[in-house]
């Protein structure tokens, strides 16, 4: 410490840059004044940690608060104010009489300051207005003359009432590494609190279903209170009023961060070179484009798109940055920019070296708000009255399936459970588990309807029903590079079951939907667990899927990630034939034989030898040997990448 303090105390401070009145934005800090500045520390683990500090010859006014009996939503009732340069810091002292030497003791130090204010203003900053003025401006000058010699008195330093002066601990030499948000130590410059709280942009419209839920606007920014979940976060709106918060569907916000291209409405990031191409194809406009992940993680391509080369014609640009720092990024070499959407920005206005501006984001439109984990908030069971039911969209092992509505509003795909076709009690405790289970491949579950039977499962409404009838009927109509696209949104929803420990024990194309966007999402996960029908469970059984199993599970019923795998690659090879039913002549208990023996299924004509690799991969008989589906995933990406890089 370069001085002797004056005054030691923990207090309160306001976050600045806040609007809002939440406790979260109050924090604790030991206030140190000395003859040259303010400083505030937070303790942690034992450590002080310097969070911010005020150069005294920058003060312009110290005074009370008058608070007019407003709400002070911290412990400490006796606010006091420390106006420096443009900024105003709250600081919320335990008691009157503390309050009463903090203001005193910093006046007598910044009397001498040329800057000191003439007017000030006697009442908080809240909500955007000043209380005392109504002003909306918050460099608005004061309203009440600023006397900086009315309480001050020339006696000695009292001490503070309850609180002896701790003589302070040595300052830590190093912060903790994650405390590299606002320090130095460089005296005379005002260091202040960064902002500590985490605000997120909403990427989709939500209109909370529940009285607990907070509603999105698209667009709008809201500050994150609670991760209550890995799908739900408790939130508020960021300049709405203080009663606005509630529940959020995490995968309904982005981070507000620079360098975060989810926020903007040019970039799709789980779009591939081959979805890319048939957005842009279908939007069919000049200068359309779409900014997205390129193969290798962490870098990013541009899709364009153009017509005036007579026919119409796509290029993809990597997007590339410099070796040395600070790094820039460029597509056209001479262009050179500190990020990413300054990039963007500029070569909407100039083609500057590409075949055209980018004129037009394309995918934005398309990008149709996700599922949520369930409709609201730890609620999975849902009012039976609340559903309408339309048309038959199939019927499977445990009965039938019917589109409807939720609350007039959401289609949603309703499964009534046959009497006896499944071991309810076992599957309404799973329930709980599966709603967790989101993810934009996966076909989410939003709810159970318990209470009477028949027991419905309604989940999410895939429009173009199931992907074996999908691939049949729409035979040659198939590029490889889109039949591989449909293996890698499996796989990618395979990825997130086998990150969670959960196995689908019945993972084939029957088993895996298609929505209007042409995603492909895998279904029924877990489900097998619950059927009551010796046919289906028993591996001799005539509904076994023997042919989609590999040796472990036909002979020992043993289930893993890896016999998912096993699936997998017959699942591939059933989407290569363009829905062929595997082992066609033969019948079950032949298909034991034959695996057993090593025989594999032949490779399709549509996959290349590289495809054909990646299911023989999946069909390794030592478990061990089989890829997980986080390496499926990064082969189908090469696959991909390499299957389109002739139009680069
Ligand atoms: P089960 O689990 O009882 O065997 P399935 O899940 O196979 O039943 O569903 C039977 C059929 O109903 C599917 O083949 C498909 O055509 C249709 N179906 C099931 N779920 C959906 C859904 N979420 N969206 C659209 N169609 C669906």
């Amino acid at each position: 410490m370069s001085a002797e303090p004056l005054l030691e105390e923990t207090l309160i401070k306001r976050s600045q840059q806040k609007r809002f009145t939440s406790p979260l934005n109050y924090k604790e800090r030991v206030f140190v004044l000395t003859k040259t500045t303010l400083t505030y520390y937070e303790f942690r683990a034992e450590k002080r940690l310097k969070k911010g500090s005020i150069d005294l010859q920058r003060v312009r006014c110290v005074e009370m608060v008058k608070n007019e009996g407003g709400v002070i939503p911290c412990q400490n009732k006796y606010p006091f104010q420390v106006v420096y340069d443009s900024s105003t810091l709250y600081v919320f002292a335990p008691s009157h009489e503390s309050r009463r030497i903090w203001v005193q003791i910093i006046k007598e130090e910044i009397k001498e300051n040329s800057v000191i204010v003439a007017k000030f203003h006697p009442q908080f900053w809240l909500e955007g207005v000043w209380l005392c003025c109504r002003h909306a401006e918050k460099q608005a000058p004061g309203c009440e003359k600023y006397n900086l010699f009315g309480n001050i008195t020339r006696k000695p330093l009292p001490p503070i009432p309850g609180k002896s002066r701790r003589p302070l601990p040595p300052p830590p030499p190093v912060h903790c590494p994650d405390d590299d948000d606002d320090d130095d130590d460089g005296g005379g410059s005002v260091v202040e609190e960064e902002e500590e709280q985490e605000v997120v942009i909403a990427l989709y419209d939500f209109d909370g279903p529940e009285p607990h839920d907070l509603t999105l606007t698209k667009g709008g920014e809201y500050v994150i209170l609670e991760k209550c979940d890995i799908n739900w976060y408790k939130a508020r709106d960021k300049y709405g009023s203080v009663w606005e918060e509630g529940y959020i569907p995490r995968n309904y916000v982005t981070e507000k961060q620079l360098g975060n291209l989810e926020q903007y409405a040019w970039y799709s990031k789980h779009v591939n070179r081959n979805k890319a191409e048939e957005l842009l194809r279908r939007e069919d406009k000049e200068g359309g484009f779409v900014v997205r992940d390129s193969s290798n993680p962490g870098t990013y391509t541009v899709s364009l798109y153009t017509k005036s080369a007579g026919g119409a014609a796509i290029r993809h640009y990597h997007i590339k940055e410099t070796e040395d720092s600070p790094r820039q990024f460029y597509l056209a070499e001479k262009h050179l920019f500190t990020s990413i959407p300054d990039l963007i920005e500029y070569h909407n206005y100039n083609a500057a070296g590409l075949v055209a501006r980018l004129r037009y984001p394309v995918g934005n439109k398309e990008r149709l708000a996700p599922s949520t984990a369930g409709f609201s908030y730890e609620k999975w069971e849902i009012n039976r009255s609340e559903l309408t039911f339309m048309k038959e969209l199939g019927s499977g092992q445990f009965g039938v399936v019917r589109l409807g509505k939720w609350r007039a509003q959401h289609k949603v795909a309703i499964k009534a459970i046959r009497e006896g076709a499944m071991c309810e009690d076992d599957f309404i405790e799973e329930a709980k588990v599966m709603m967790r289970l989101s993810h934009p491949k996966l076909v989410q579950l939003y709810g159970v309807c318990t209470h009477q039977k028949p027991i419905y499962i309604v989940t999410e409404f895939m429009e173009l029903g199931c992907l074996l009838n999908y691939i049949r009927q729409r035979r040659d109509t198939f590029s490889p590079g889109s039949l591989l696209s449909i293996c890698q949104d499996v796989a990618e929803g395979m990825e997130h079951l086998e990150a969670h420990g959960f196995i689908h024990r019945d993972l084939a194309a029957r088993n895996c939907l298609v929505n209007d966007a042409l995603v492909v999402k895998v279904s029924d996960f877990g489900m097998a667990r619950y059927v009551l029908d010796d046919h289906y469970t028993s591996s001799s059984g005539a509904k076994f899927p023997v042919k989609w199993s590999p040796p472990e599970v036909f002979n020992f019923c043993k289930y893993s990630s890896k016999s998912d795998v096993w699936s997998f690659g017959v699942l591939m090879w059933e989407v290569f034939t363009e829905g062929k039913m595997p082992f066609q002549h033969n019948p079950n208990h032949e298909v034991v034989m034959m695996v057993s023996q090593g025989h594999r299924l032949y490779r399709p004509k549509k996959a290349t030898p590289n495809i054909y690799d990646i299911m023989q991969l999946c069909w390794h008989e030592g478990v061990e040997e089989r890829p997980s589906f986080f390496q499926i995933s990064i082969l189908i990406s090469d696959a991909l990448e390499g299957d389109s890089s002739s139009s680069a």
